[in-house]
């Protein structure tokens, strides 16, 4: 394990970045929340690639896994690694209709976005650090 991403306390936002509306929200949710200072959207599919320096940096940080729907494909992916989400969340449980569209609605993004910052500030986390070590 590499010290520059052992903080605890970093946070990476895994996105699914689904082929649906829903799955496209949490890509834009996680573009916020790094903007934001949140945490570092960090590349959820290299864990599912199963690459051992982004399982490595997951590990070592607050991981945040947002899905687009109940499938859960982030959280699955965490799973997989034998990783858990810290914070998960899922955008259809906040009451958002999956659909085969990509008409995004800004209100929409900020829910989720805000959702996660929310369960982020229970959990007295704070941004990834800059390392790159994993990706
Ligand atoms: S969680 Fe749902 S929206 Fe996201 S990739 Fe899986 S099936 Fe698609």
């Amino acid at each position: 394990m590499s010290d520059c991403c052992a903080p605890a306390k970093n946070a990476v936002i895994l996105a699914c970045s689904g082929g649906s509306n829903v799955g496209q929200i949490t890509n834009e949710a996680a573009k916020a929340l790094d903007q934001l200072g949140q945490g570092r959207f960090f590349c959820g599919i290299g864990i599912g690639a199963g690459l051992p320096k982004f399982i490595e940096t997951a590990r070592n940080a607050t991981c945040v896994a947002i899905d687009g729907c109940e499938v859960a494909c982030m959280r699955k992916a965490l799973e997989n690694a034998g990783l858990a989400p810290d914070v998960h969340a899922v955008v259809t449980d906040l009451g958002i209709e999956k659909g085969y569209h990509f008409d995004l609605e800004a209100d929409q993004v900020a829910e989720v976005a805000g959702t996660v910052a929310a369960a982020l500030e229970e959990l007295g986390t704070g941004p990834a650090g800059e390392c790159g070590c994993g990706g």
